[in-house]
């Protein structure tokens, strides 16, 4: 049955008040990145990525044939290989094999198919006794627990909850120094290796050309699970099939470094056929190998999600996740952990249990930036959202929104009303106090007034001019045009300054992100074109936005939101070719310099927002124009999420304010030389609301301005 929505958030509030997990994860999500830079540092990681994810499409879209050829090849050399098209399937098929074999005992080595397919579970109501071999593994089958991390199954207990674990299950105290307790389970583990009738392992990789397996561990116990039974069943998605061993060995140079920042595993196991085995009749072991579908050929013939089954399973999308790093596997994905967690959850596991999960994205890019296989997952996760939306329908709020933001002219009245309505609860540039049904939630950080007068009332009285170049179109979107005009307004002056002429297309209307994001993917469309058509006229030579958000998903979505209809296919190819990030325009296009500055001196940290540093790429122009008007100040995780994220800052208030917190913890102890940034600079303005609403609560230590604001505050007037 599905988890209640309530229930998630009281589950996800446990893990939050779970210091163990908390630190653990921390340290690790902090350290891990260190490692992976140094690692890949003299390779070309984004080649290499980009190599496995053309082979990995290349393989799945003949699949059929390397599965033949696979079967062909590993049959001549005694395997047998099974096909099974679900779980359930795939167990009936091993828990026969062992009834056929006369089984007793089962040991495991690590496999996330086997825990995809809960064949321990299968195995033991048949009577069989399974033990698992690989450290992590152990203590969670000792704990009746399921994996937190893809790679580090048990990275979420501590080594006093494990010596309590050990200590149950021998019936002895057992001490916490980890070396100690690494050496009762050798001992342990030993029995059950001499004793056990059949070995049940995975396999990374199955190579089609010689219908060989191979197995990528850290523990040795991989070998003794596949060596030592007179049976051996390895289990293997039917996805991990490869062509040939040079496919294996590229993928090997990426696996073990973003997994866990390693060159290469302990072992890495080639099996290619039975061995020898003097204990059986014919003196060859008995060698099964179960492919699992599961989903898998549906999946691939998804055009939006296929490229899912590119994953090679190394976890980095969790390492790197913002929401893995506070709540931790359990509630980050059902047996898959992490990004890809959320949709395989979707696709294995059944849509029930992932509606809930598949919410719980910031859409910060982090996984998509990392991933070993150059998987779209940030893409796919909204794409399953918006499936969820067309299947169950849209909550009322959400259809509300989507219905008031295609209308632009009710969108902006009702902003204009709000103005108005929020005059008793606002002080100053913020909400003083917000009516109870949203306080107790959204109180971690101080909420922005609806400015006095919005962007598009003020831009006549600009006076700008068209006239300059190049000319230059500001696409305002919602936030800067009713809630931070002042930002744009600084934008203007800027431009002016550098001989550049100024359009307001007042056609324009909201970008349409938090519409894809809530799934309301017909209502994103309309707001799409509307603002394709907005600019279509104006004769522009670059459209800017000082929104990384509203760029980032106008690159990533416009395109496809506007296809279903040719006569736009020219018009938004135009619109996204003179597209540019704020940062981008002053320092590449309007070349501004230090001469066009006044430098107080003043000593300022920098936000990068998602949506520029990975969405968009843009990462040294926003530091390099802080350097030509202040000192900049490095501070520790620059480019980690702040929490915003649009809707999700709504959904996921314990999530969001965690997150947020951290940053400005980060920002507010300085950079490593001890200096301290009297202001914190970002471009993209639900990162300022975020920012600059908790810094108000946290005593405005370190001002929040956005970076078309520093610079304009700091401009030479001429
Ligand atoms: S986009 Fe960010 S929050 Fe969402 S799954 Fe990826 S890393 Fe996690
Ligand atoms: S989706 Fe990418 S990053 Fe995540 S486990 Fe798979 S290959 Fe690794």
């Amino acid at each position: 049955m599905a988890e209640s929505m309530k229930n998630y958030h009281d589950s996800l509030k446990e893990a939050l008040e779970d210091s163990f997990l908390r630190k653990t994860l921390d340290t690790f999500a902090v350290q891990y990145k260190v490692n992976r830079a140094n690692i890949f540092a003299d390779m070309n990681a984004t080649e290499l990525i980009n190599e496995i994810a053309d082979h990995k499409d290349k393989a799945m879209l003949k699949l059929d044939e390397l599965y033949q050829q696979f079967v062909e090849q590993a049959s001549k050399k005694g395997l047998h290989i099974h096909r099974a098209s679900t779980a359930q399937e795939a167990n009936d098929i091993i828990c026969n094999i062992a009834k056929e074999n006369n089984v007793k005992k089962i040991i495991k080595s690590k496999s996330m198919t086997a825990e995809e397919t809960h064949v321990n579970h299968a195995l033991e109501a048949n009577g069989f006794e399974v033990v698992e071999t690989d450290l992590g593994e152990w203590i969670i089958q000792l704990r009746h627990e399921g994996p937190t991390h893809m790679v580090m199954p048990a990275i979420h207990l501590s080594r006093y909850q494990v010596a309590d674990t050990f200590s149950e299950a021998t019936k002895q105290d057992q001490d916490s120094d980890i070396g100690k307790l690494v050496k009762v389970a050798r001992y342990e583990l030993r029995a059950h290796f001499a004793d056990a009738d059949m070995g049940i392992s995975g396999a990374n990789f199955a190579i089609a050309d010689s219908g060989t397996i191979g197995i990528c561990t850290n523990e040795g116990n991989g070998r003794l699970t596949t060596t030592l039974p007179r049976v051996h069943v390895a289990i293997c998605g039917i996805d991990k099939i490869v062509p040939n061993i040079e496919d294996a060995l590229r993928i090997i140079q990426v696996l073990p470094r973003n997994a866990t920042a390693q060159a290469i595993t302990t072992y890495v196991s080639w099996i290619s056929g039975s061995s020898n085995c003097e204990i059986n009749s014919d003196k060859r072991k008995i060698f099964h190998l179960v492919f699992l579908d599961n989903g898998r050929t549906s999946l691939l013939k998804d055009p939006k999600c296929g490229q899912a089954l590119r994953c090679v399973r190394c976890g980095a999308c969790a390492n790197v996740c913002p929401v893995y790093r506070l709540v931790g596997g359990h509630k980050m994905g059902y047996v898959y952990i992490g990004a890809i967690g959320l949709i395989l959850t979707y696709f294995f596991h059944g849509h029930d249990r992932a509606k809930n999960l598949i919410q719980n994205c910031i859409n910060c890019h982090a996984c998509k930036d990392i991933c070993a296989a150059g998987i779209d997952l940030p893409g796919i996760i909204q794409e399953i959202r918006a499936r969820l939306v067309e299947e169950e329908g849209s909550p009322i709020s959400s259809t509300l929104l989507a219905k008031v933001m295609t209308n632009r002219k009710l969108f902006h009245t009702l902003l204009k009303f709000g103005k108005f309505a929020q005059k008793p609860m606002t002080s100053g540039k913020f909400v003083r106090h917000l009516p109870t049904i949203f306080a107790g939630d959204q109180s971690f950080r101080s909420l922005p007034a609806i400015a006095s007068e919005s962007f598009r009332d003020r831009f006549a009285k600009l006076n700008a001019s068209a006239q300059g170049t190049p000319k230059v179109g500001i696409f305002a979107g919602c936030a800067q045009d009713f809630v931070y005009p002042e930002q744009l307004e600084s934008a203007v002056k800027i431009l002016q300054a550098k001989g550049a002429g100024v359009a307001f297309p007042y056609e324009q209307s909201c970008c349409g992100l938090p519409l894809q994001m809530m799934g309301e993917r017909e209502a994103a469309k309309k707001t799409a074109k509307a603002n394709v058509d907005a600019f279509s006229n104006s004769n522009v030579d670059y459209i800017v936005t000082l929104c990384a958000s509203c760029a980032s998903h106008m690159k990533d979505h416009y395109t496809e939101l506007t296809g279903d209809d040719p006569s736009y296919k020219d018009k938004t190819a135009k619109y996204l070719s003179k597209l540019i990030d704020f940062s981008s325009l002053a320092k590449n296009v309007l070349k501004v310099t230090e001469d066009d500055f006044i430098n107080r001196g003043a000593k300022v940290a920098y936000h990068s927002p998602c949506h520029l540093c990975r969405g968009l790429g843009v990462t040294k122009e926003p530091r390099e124009l802080i350097g030509l008007a202040g000192e900049y100040v490095p501070t520790a995780e620059e480019d980690v999420c702040c929490g915003f994220g649009g809707t999700y800052t709504m959904k996921f208030p314990e999530i969001s304010s965690t997150v947020l917190a951290l940053k400005l913890k980060n920002v507010e102890e300085g950079s490593k030389d001890g200096i301290k940034p009297e202001l914190l600079v970002t471009d993209c303005p639900g990162c300022i609301m975020q920012l600059r609403g908790g810094e108000h609560k946290h005593g405005d230590k370190v001002k929040v301005q956005h970076i078309s604001e520093f610079l304009g505050h700091n401009l030479k007037s001429k």
